[in-house]
């Protein structure tokens, strides 16, 4: 059966998936959502007998339905091979009475990898599909791992440019540096003065200006999403939370049909998201714990029902969740909102204009799945240095945050059901903040002394990503203000 896709505010504007993909935002504004979720179609059981690429595509076949089977299995291979440094793409690993899902053994260390090696893929073979003959411009804004990943998709890719939009002060030192040394005839970095929501707005405004639509195509161009709005991202997302319950099940650490939580560390609310289209395929999911750092709009919003974006931005040291419109959370409120896009739409427009809304109590109850809370920089802190002592193990800045927040939910609820915890990231990626978080002495350490001295306390080899960018050239020192976004653009593609 095919699978359309409709906008968020305008459910009378239907697409396929692979324009859905090409397209990355409605033209109303509006996000891309499926007409329904369907059920997954086969068992659990069957499921444990596959592998991570078997997984992803009885997951996205259902998903993205006009993709030939040719074309989808085209697409996996080309993205989950030896670019990961493990065979099982994402291993589950036990530690301090949780599940840790490590989601960072692709090329760029960050769960980003998990979509953006295959969102080039799928995008390009949309663009065959639908006889796109425009080069495909590749728009994205980025709190420091959306970027990297995206620019690593991305590069050399044959018909497409990337240009890559980060706040100047608001991402951590490796993440900076690994953009900045990206290497690619058709990669842009750009610094912009400015916090992340700046960047996405900016991203937005550009994407919604139709007469700048009109010139790049007249000049052979058409722009696309490699954030999280795009469904080319949210979809494969789906995939790891099937997969982590199926070697659960393998492993015999639950029975068949016992439920699990999730717990995710949110900023844009993708992640988490796709935890929920999991649920609703059919997958036995109990709660979904929504972890915040101190920018908690979305604890607020789960604990008041009223979404408020007026508030002070605050850098933490989990700067990839530091954000204060979570674009994603646009689709769940859809959603709860009985799919009424003009409801939805109105709510948006809200957001827009006031920067805050509030939902109905029938909306508000139909957010039971979810639990929301946060952590405070020197709970995380404490946390990472807790799960060190106790296990060896060592956590990145932003699954110390979900663990956090896990410690907090079994507090207040007593609740002992299995979980596992969506590990966003290496801890190699932040090294400075997990490192301080262990032992303040570290704090005069340089960079790749504190990479190294990792290695030693975790005895996880420095990772590839890390080995690459100790001696790698800044190729790219673009700064602009957040109001000259689209004139950066244009210089760009020389238009
Ligand atoms: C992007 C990111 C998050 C937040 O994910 P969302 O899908 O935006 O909610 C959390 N942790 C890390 C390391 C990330 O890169």
């Amino acid at each position: 059966m095919e699978l359309l896709y409709k906008s968020t505010r305008n459910s009378d504007c239907k697409v396929t998936a692979s324009q859905a993909i090409l397209k990355g935002l409605a033209d109303d504004g509006g996000l891309f959502v499926p007409t329904f979720i369907p059920k997954l179609d086969v068992t659990v059981e069957e499921l444990t007998k596959m592998d991570y690429k078997e997984v992803a595509y009885t997951v996205m076949k259902q998903f993205l339905t006009d993709f030939t089977e040719e074309e989808l299995k085209k697409c996996i291979e080309n993205a989950y091979d030896s670019k990961f440094d493990t065979d099982e793409i994402a291993p589950l690993v036990k530690a301090d009475g949780a599940y840790y899902l490590e989601l960072f053994h692709g090329a760029t260390i960050a769960f980003k990898d998990m979509a953006l090696s295959i969102l080039p893929h799928l995008l390009t073979t949309a663009a065959k599909k639908n006889n796109v003959k425009n080069d495909i411009v590749i728009l994205t804004a980025t709190s420091g791992d959306t970027g990297k990943a995206a620019l690593s998709g991305f590069a050399d890719v044959q018909g497409t440019k990337i240009i890559v939009f980060y706040p100047k002060d608001g991402v951590s030192p490796i993440q900076e540096k690994q953009m900045v040394t990206q290497k690619g005839d058709n990669t842009y970095v750009v610094a912009i003065k400015g916090n992340f929501d700046d960047a996405q707005t900016g991203v937005k405004n550009i994407f919604g200006d139709k007469e700048f639509g009109k010139l790049m195509d007249e000049k052979g161009f058409q722009f696309s999403s490699a954030n999280s709005i795009n469904i080319g991202r949210l979809v494969p997302q789906i995939v790891y939370y099937v997969y982590a319950y199926s070697r659960l099940l393998l492993n015999e650490e639950i029975a068949l049909g016992e439920k699990i939580n999730v717990v995710v560390p949110t900023g844009n609310f993708g992640n988490i998201l796709a935890a929920f289209y999991a649920k609703n395929m059919g997958l036995p999911i109990g709660k979904l714990i929504c972890a915040s750092n101190d920018n908690k709009v979305l604890y607020d919003f789960f604990a008041t029902g009223t979404y408020d974006r007026n508030r002070e931005f605050i850098l933490t040291m989990s700067p990839s969740m530091d954000i204060l419109i979570s674009s994603n959370l646009e689709r769940l409120i859809y959603f709860i909102a009985g799919q009424d896009s003009e409801k939805n739409a109105k709510l948006m427009n809200e957001l827009k204009t006031t920067g805050k809304y509030s939902i109905t109590d029938d909306m508000k109850a139909a957010l039971t799945d979810f639990y929301g809370n946060y952590a405070k920089e020197a709970e995380t802190a404490k946390v990472i240095k807790d799960i060190y002592d106790n296990t060896g193990y060592i956590i990145d800045t932003h699954t110390a945050v979900a663990a956090t927040v896990y410690k907090k939910y079994v507090k207040e609820t007593g609740d002992t059901t299995k979980t596992v915890i969506a590990s966003t990231a290496s801890p190699y990626k932040f090294t400075r903040s997990v490192m301080t978080s262990i032992d303040e002495k570290y704090g005069t350490w340089g960079d790749f002394d504190l990479v190294d001295e990792l290695s030693k306390l975790s005895n996880v080899p420095v990772p590839n990503a890390i080995e690459e960018i100790r001696t790698a050239k800044v190729l790219h020192d673009t700064v602009c203000e957040a109001d000259e976004m689209k004139d950066t653009v244009k210089k760009i593609l020389g238009i």
